[in-house]
């Protein structure tokens, strides 16, 4: 995953993680951290749809939720500044959207300040775009659609 760097007696530790040739510095532990200070989803939001999300779809060894977790990020957990559940959609138990941010602390390096990746699982196009909304916070916003 990259080689961790430590600068400063271990005040920051950032971790390098590569999406499509493009290099990504992460806090992993400020990211971490940060997380200890969210929601919890279901504390947000209880209907079907939220713990279907919860209990079930970030559990699945899916690539792109892999990567999200390489970040720091705690996928069960909504930001404070979107404390309105997770936007999913299902029809007769079957997934056709989902909508969730996630929060990272961390650089990204090229000029566009942009990096959107998707990848196709089962039957679902899942994609992340992550982008540098302010100093050192990238936010990612990953969206599923059945296709
Ligand atoms: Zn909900």
């Amino acid at each position: 995953m990259g080689n961790k760097i430590k600068f400063l007696f271990n005040i920051y530790s950032f971790v390098e993680i590569k999406i499509k040739n493009e290099f990504i510095e992460v806090d992993v532990d400020a990211t971490q951290e940060f997380y200890l200070t969210q929601n919890d989803i279901l504390e947000d939001c209880e209907c079907d749809d939220c713990q279907y999300f919860y209990k079930n779809f970030i559990h699945k060894p899916f690539k792109i939720l892999e990567i999200i977790k390489k970040f720091g990020v705690d996928l069960s957990e909504n930001l404070v500044d979107e404390s309105t559940g997770v936007w999913c959609v299902r029809n007769d138990s079957h997934l056709l959207h989902i909508f969730q941010v996630y929060q990272a602390k961390g650089v990204i390096h090229n000029p566009q300040k942009e990096i959107k990746y998707s990848v196709i699982e089962h039957g679902l196009k899942m994609e992340i775009r992550l982008y540098q909304s302010a100093f050192n916070v990238i936010d990612i916003e990953l969206t599923v659609n059945k296709l």
